[in-house]
């Protein structure tokens, strides 16, 4: 028994032995195993393992060498040290709101290297749960992938850059115009839209051959850059053609505008210096087409189209010019424009909706001496327009002449008929005459033909010309005035003070009146300035033996004032405001009380 116990225990104690050494031989298989899983993971991947809080308590050998952090220097600390700043929050808080869920986590990360290169990595993040049923750690796996996104983003830079400057091409300034209009919409505020074109890029390249016309466009790329903001967008868009993107300029129109020219100014400024190219010193100017942009429905195509008007426009007025064109000028160039065409319209039809106003010039008793002929123009749709509205746009399209003739044949037809009314018939008539006008070789004819298809008396006409108008040709225009003059036509110089006339000049004209304008008459006599010019104009056409006017008397302080200084001849509404033909002549023909 005691020998079948014994023999039993040793059997018990020899399996036992048996069964310790197959399962100490499973160990250390198992650890072989794993050791070798690890040798080979290592070789393969980079890993890091991390506490619940995201500290890094092990990496490996191949962590380490993508990192170029030594393991004391990573562990203790979390993931932020490699952090690349290439990632939104939003990205690390789905990465943590899955892991700590305890769900693997795969995705490509962007870090930085202790040196301060960038790399990427393929990387899967598996929790371990602990006892609370809460990860406890995690352990990352992650793969060199650098090359791969590097390659990519060649790709996709190729795609959306131009190849010899670098500069985004067409497409991703499409991309960026978008986000520019879309953060317009947003914030209300104005950016701008800048087409530049060097001005003789063509020469350039003929001359010094492609590679040469090559590396001007290169450093005019490089100066293009360096001018704009991060936020802003250089494009290379064609042979020399550039587009400059302003994001955010401005909330205010003016100011936005003022901003872009300055930097279109800074940028024309930094191409105008010269370029080396392989030694050889070349200088190159640009033209800039320059659009406001403040209107975000506005479609991309459409802010191409003006911008590339704005730079043909810069193009036309010589080389290295500016040319802005925002919605609120073209607006109003367009309502010029139609102004224009409807003044055009009103000119070639009888009923017209011109028509003449007479304002009285009067003498010191206040009694009439003579009118003046004030332009007023009943339009279809704008009402009744008074000739600043429609004069400037007339003299830039041709209009001037035909409006004067208009105007002058007007005028003597009422010169004629008042000549028939007792009491009126020794009134003068002024009329305006606009600069275009007076410098068209027709004008003394036209002038001539409207006294003589009317029968009006050439020594009651006066004819009102401004001090501008004597800048450009002076020999020319006294001898203008002295055919007319032969007929028996006066001369006024209206606006007197307001235009550059030297003495000499006032002296040689052929004039008869001088017109006092208005803006000095205003202040008197209280403002000594005003004062002292009118008081120097009296003198002056005492001493030129020239009759006075003084236009725009309001009150009887100024009229008081002006009498004092020898004025005699007076116009303003104390006297009477412009009114119509049949009007002018009731009111000045009336039984005196
Ligand atoms: P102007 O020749 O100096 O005419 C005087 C202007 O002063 C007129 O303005 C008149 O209405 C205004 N005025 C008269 N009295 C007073 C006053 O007491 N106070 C103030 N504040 N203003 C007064 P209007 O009619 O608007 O004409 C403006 C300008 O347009 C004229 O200045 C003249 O240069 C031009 N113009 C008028 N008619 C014609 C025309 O037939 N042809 C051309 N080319 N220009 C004309
Ligand atoms: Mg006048
Ligand atoms: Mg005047």
């Amino acid at each position: 028994m005691m020998r079948n116990t014994q023999a039993a225990t040793n059997d018990w104690d020899s399996s036992q032995k048996c069964g310790l050494s197959l399962l100490n031989q499973q160990l250390i298989d198992v650890r072989q195993e794993l050791d070798d899983l690890k040798t080979a993971l290592n070789a393969h991947a980079i890993v890091a393992v991390t506490d619940a809080r995201g500290v890094i308590t092990q990496v490996n050998e191949t962590f380490c060498q993508i990192s170029r952090y030594a393991q004391h220097e990573l562990i203790g600390r979390t993931h932020r040290i490699i952090n690349s700043g290439q990632h939104s929050k939003a990205f690390f808080l789905n990465l943590w709101t899955t892991i700590s869920s305890g769900e693997v986590w795969h995705g490509e990360i962007c870090n930085r290297a202790k040196d301060g290169s960038l790399y990427w990595m393929h990387t899967t993040i598996v929790p371990f749960i602990g006892t609370t049923g809460r990860p406890e750690r995690y352990i990352a796996i992650q793969a060199d992938i650098t090359q791969r996104k590097q390659a990519e983003q060649q790709v996709s830079h190729l795609a959306l850059h131009d190849a010899l400057t670098g500069l985004p091409n067409r497409v991703l300034l499409a991309e960026r115009l978008q986000q520019t209009m879309a953060a317009i919409g947003r914030n209300r505020r104005f950016g701008a839209l800048m087409l530049l074109d060097l001005d003789n890029f063509k020469d350039i390249n003929d001359r010094l051959g492609h590679s040469l016309g090559d590396e001007l466009l290169r450093q005019v790329a490089h100066r293009l850059h360096h001018c704009v903001c991060a936020s802003d967008t250089v494009a290379r868009v064609g042979g020399d053609e550039f587009v400059i993107l302003l994001n955010d300029l401005d909330a205010d129109p003016g100011q936005a505008r003022v901003r872009a020219h300055a930097m279109a100014e800074r940028i024309q400024q930094a191409l105008a210096s010269g370029f080396n190219l392989s030694g050889q010193q070349v200088h190159s100017s640009s033209s800039i087409g320059l659009l406001l942009m403040g209107d975000a429905e506005q479609e991309q195509e459409e802010l191409m189209r003006l911008a590339d008007m704005a730079l043909y426009k810069a193009k036309a007025r010589g080389r290295n010019n500016v040319y802005a064109f925002d919605p609120q000028l073209q607006a109003e160039a367009q309502d010029r424009a139609s102004l224009a065409s409807d003044l055009r319209e009103a000119l070639s039809h009888e009923d017209i909706g011109l028509h003449l106003l007479f304002q009285p010039v009067v003498d010191l008793l206040q009694r009439p001496l003579g009118w003046e002929a004030l332009l007023r123009w009943q339009h279809p749709t704008k009402g009744l327009l008074t000739p600043d509205a429609f004069i400037e746009q007339a003299e830039q399209t041709g209009l001037a002449f035909p409006l004067g003739q208009w105007v002058l044949q007007a005028a003597c037809r009422q010169l004629a008929q008042w000549s028939h009314v007792p009491g009126a018939a020794h009134w003068s008539l002024a009329v305006n005459v606009s600069t275009r006008q007076f410098q068209d070789p027709l004008f003394v004819s036209s002038v001539q033909s409207a006294l003589e298809s009317t029968g009006a008396s050439p020594d009651l006409l006066r004819l009102e010309l401004a001090e501008s108008m004597f800048l450009i040709d002076i020999e020319s225009s006294i001898l203008k005035m002295q055919e007319l003059q032969v007929l028996g036509v006066r001369f006024a110089l209206d606006d007197l003070g307001t235009g550059y006339s030297s003495l000499t000049c006032l002296q040689r004209l052929p004039l008869n009146q001088l017109k006092v304008d208005h803006s000095f008459v205003q202040g008197l006599p209280g403002d000594p300035g005003n004062a002292a010019i009118t008081a120097t104009i009296l003198a002056l056409a005492r001493a030129l033996n020239l009759k006075v006017v003084a236009e725009g008397v309001e009150n009887a302080a100024q009229l008081g004032f002006l009498r004092q200084q020898g004025c005699d001849a007076f116009q303003g509404h104390l006297f009477g405001k412009p009114m119509p033909a049949s009007e002018a002549e009731r009111y000045f023909m009336r039984p005196k009380p």
